[in-house]
């Protein structure tokens, strides 16, 4: 019997994926630098978008790193958030660049770095309207100025990182202008800024749209890769599997259940109120899993069921055919919300398809 729940991960669909990306935006003269984040560190999906030509790869936990450096001590890894300064140690062992926003951070990163006796890059993130992380663009230049002073820091580009808090879009405009800051970091200091990242996958559109890229010459891909879709309106990207995870779930009840429920109806486990409407007596089957494991809200199932509740264990279904009985598998597909929390649930196992050394 293979366990369940579990996760089946595709590595020929993700490597196709990545490959794929990697081509597209290279006619644009942009790089792919693959995000790990949702995969816990995963040795076989890091090797996968490595053989599939991404630069090198991002994480924004120093733990998922240091699990891949295992098996890739020579690839470049980025840590994509800013460091915390209690780990700024383990991320100088690591990770070959960090993201950065905050001066004291850099500069405990070059001591630490100087101890260790090696260098560590610095790519740091401009705030251009999501107001997730960044440094303020007037701020840029002094940031750059003290960066470049500190012993064992190798200051090696800007990025930034849009579409995550607020939803703001990459245009033209953001673009133009973090091409511009390039352009005054480069006259102020002369010195050619290396990494020029704009942002993670909801820059798809913009960057395969023919639109002037300025400087740009790196993209953060994460989701795209993973689940074969753009972020800023969830659609599918032409030539692209959208079905490299999914989710399986065992059936552990089935049963005719009235669809009001009988009783004072209060508060029920997380602090809700259910709004039940009369349809009368359906077929209810409870599937073994819950918000322990995912985000039930992310999944969608096969044509012909629907998920009607969920608790932190029991994910509820109705189902129009009878190919629900107990100990059937249900299949999901995942958004990236679901994905991440069932790549990170102890519940969830893993298996894997394709080759990687193919
Ligand atoms: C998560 C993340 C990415 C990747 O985002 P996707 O939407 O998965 O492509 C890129 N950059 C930063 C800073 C991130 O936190």
């Amino acid at each position: 019997m293979m366990a369940a729940p579990r996760l089946e991960i595709d590595l020929d669909k993700i490597g196709h994926n990545a490959r794929i990306l990697v081509e597209r935006l290279g006619q644009r003269g942009i790089v792919v630098t693959g995000v790990t984040k949702a995969a816990l560190g995963s040795a076989e999906i890091a090797a996968t978008l490595l053989q599939a030509g991404v630069k090198g790869l991002g994480d924004s936990r120093i733990e998922n790193i240091e699990s891949m450096r295992i098996e890739q001590p020579s690839a470049p890894m980025a840590l994509i958030r800013s460091p915390m300064l209690s780990q700024v140690q383990r991320v100088v062992k690591h990770a070959n660049l960090s993201c950065n926003t905050e001066i004291e951070v850099v500069r405990r990163l070059s001591r630490e770095a100087q101890q260790a006796g090696c260098n560590h890059g610095v790519l740091l993130m401009v705030e251009l309207g999501d107001l997730r992380e960044g440094i303020m663009p007037d701020d840029l230049l002094d940031f750059v100025r003290e960066t470049l002073s500190l012993p064992n820091i190798d200051f090696r580009g800007i990025g930034t990182n849009l579409a995550c808090r607020s939803g703001v879009a990459p245009d033209a405009r953001n673009m133009a202008v973090l091409t511009e800051l390039v352009e005054q970091i480069e006259t102020s200091f002369d010195l050619h800024v290396e990494i020029v990242s704009g942002g993670n996958s909801a820059n798809l559109q913009w960057a395969l749209s023919g639109a002037q890229i300025g400087r740009i010459n790196d993209l953060r891909l994460g989701e795209a890769i993973l689940l074969g879709c753009e972020t800023l309106h969830r659609q599918p990207l032409v030539g692209l599997h959208t079905d490299a995870i999914t989710l399986m779930a065992e059936v552990i009840e089935v049963k005719l259940k009235p669809t009001l429920p009988t009783g004072q109806l209060a508060q029920n486990a997380f602090g809700e109120t259910t709004v039940a409407t009369d349809r009368g007596q359906v077929t209810q089957a409870i599937l073994a899993i819950g918000r322990q494991d995912t985000d039930p809200d992310g999944l969608q199932p096969p044509a012909g069921i629907n998920i009607t509740a969920s608790s932190s264990d029991h994910l509820i279904l109705e189902s129009d055919h009878n190919e629900l009985t107990v100990g059937a598998e249900v299949v999901f597909q995942l958004n990236y919300s679901a994905l991440v929390r069932a790549m990170t649930s102890p519940f969830v196992s893993r298996t894997y398809a394709g080759d990687v050394t193919r």
